[in-house]
């Protein structure tokens, strides 16, 4: 594996429910430490300042450190573990799928429980299980105490347990949680490129807590540094699988180069932002291409309505099958999306700034 295969496999592979994030920023704060100013916001969002050759404008690259995950509300007296979602689950993905649990003791596997289908009756089969029908399952048996010998208590937190791998196209890599710490990578990333360059601003490169449930970690983040421009590196909506054929002829696809979000649900990007962007893309060759998303929403969503009102928007990496186990990106595509980073990053002046702004 390449060196920055080991830091993705790092990332990816981190503890990070929404609300404890620390393990994520952690590893984030060490690439930084050296040439960044670090620190981290009341809720957690972990900032580095990268002074270049002029304190404005003030710009803001984040991804979200936070994936989706589970707590644990009750506990079985036979020791199974009843949980609620943090973060969009579909149960239909985690059925017998393996999960880690953090206690104050350790860290421990677990497996969510599910039905052989011989005892499914044909009703049950339709449908998708409620939350009061899912339970984990620490290794339950005769004689093992599952409160004693793991102290797991109501509000601890469980994470998909899932290792980075190559599929058979090497070019794509599959892992849990891509969803967000592709953006941790690019926003990090982003701040190790400009070391080798000259930028006509200061770079704020922040990693957000708690986007998962309800972008809160964005809402502090960009009223702390208050920037001038705000991009959301996040993951895109890969399409190009069965079942989303049709209706769009040029579909955000896995290897077609970084995504610029245009639309989020009811929210539009910042259109100047966008046009700026995608020239900048134009100009240097690098692949990319549009999307737009029905539902859900990036953290540009919340920076542009911080303070005054800043132009956002996200550019995002396409990924496959979010929100499961089995994520899956295509690692051209994350360089595309770095490489148009620094290419944006490095031409945001002041007179570029003030124009985008109108
Ligand atoms: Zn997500």
């Amino acid at each position: 594996m390449s060196r920055r295969d080991d830091f993705l496999k790092e990332l990816t592979e981190a503890f990070g429910p929404p609300g404890l994030e620390d393990d994520v920023a952690t590893i984030l704060r060490r690439r930084v430490e050296g040439f960044c100013e670090v620190s981290r916001d009341n809720l957690g969002s972990l900032i580095a300042t990268k002074r270049g050759t002029s304190d404005a404008p003030r710009i803001m690259v984040a991804g979200h450190m936070d994936e989706v995950a589970w707590m644990v509300t009750d506990i079985e007296p036979a020791g199974y573990l009843r949980v609620r979602p943090l973060g969009g689950w579909w149960p239909h993905v985690m059925l017998g799928q393996r999960v880690k649990l953090r206690t104050r003791k350790g860290e421990y596997l677990g497996v969510i429980g599910s039905k052989p289908p011989h005892e499914l009756k044909d009703e049950e089969r339709k449908k998708v299980l409620d939350w009061d029908n899912i339970f984990i399952d620490l290794g339950v048996a005769e004689g093992f105490d599952v409160v004693e010998a793991t102290g797991v208590r109501r509000g601890d937190f469980l994470v998909p347990h899932a290792p980075y791998e190559s599929l058979a196209n090497e070019n794509l890599k599959v892992v849990k949680a891509w969803d967000n710490r592709v953006g941790c990578a690019l926003s990090v990333g982003l701040l190790e490129e400009l070391r080798e360059q000259e930028h006509p601003n200061t770079v704020f490169g922040v990693a957000t807590v708690q986007e998962e449930i309800g972008l809160r970690g964005a809402a502090t983040s960009a009223a702390t540094v208050k920037p001038d421009i705000a991009i959301a590196v996040d993951v895109g909506l890969g399409r190009d699988i069965p079942g989303f054929s049709g209706a769009d002829r040029n579909p955000e696809r896995l290897g077609g180069g970084a995504t610029l979000l245009l639309l989020e649900g009811r929210w539009v990007s910042h259109p100047r932002l966008v046009r700026f962007v995608a020239d900048v893309a134009e100009e240097e060759g690098i692949p990319h291409h549009f999307s737009t998303m029905d539902r859900g929403a990036t953290d540009a969503n919340r920076f542009a309505i911080s303070g005054e009102g800043i132009p956002s928007m996200a550019i995002c990496v396409p990924s496959r099958y979010i929100h499961s186990h089995s994520s899956v990106i295509d690692h051209r595509d994350y360089e595309a999306a770095l490489k148009l980073l620094v290419a944006v990053v490095t031409r945001l002046d002041q007179a570029t700034v003030a124009r985008l702004r109108g």
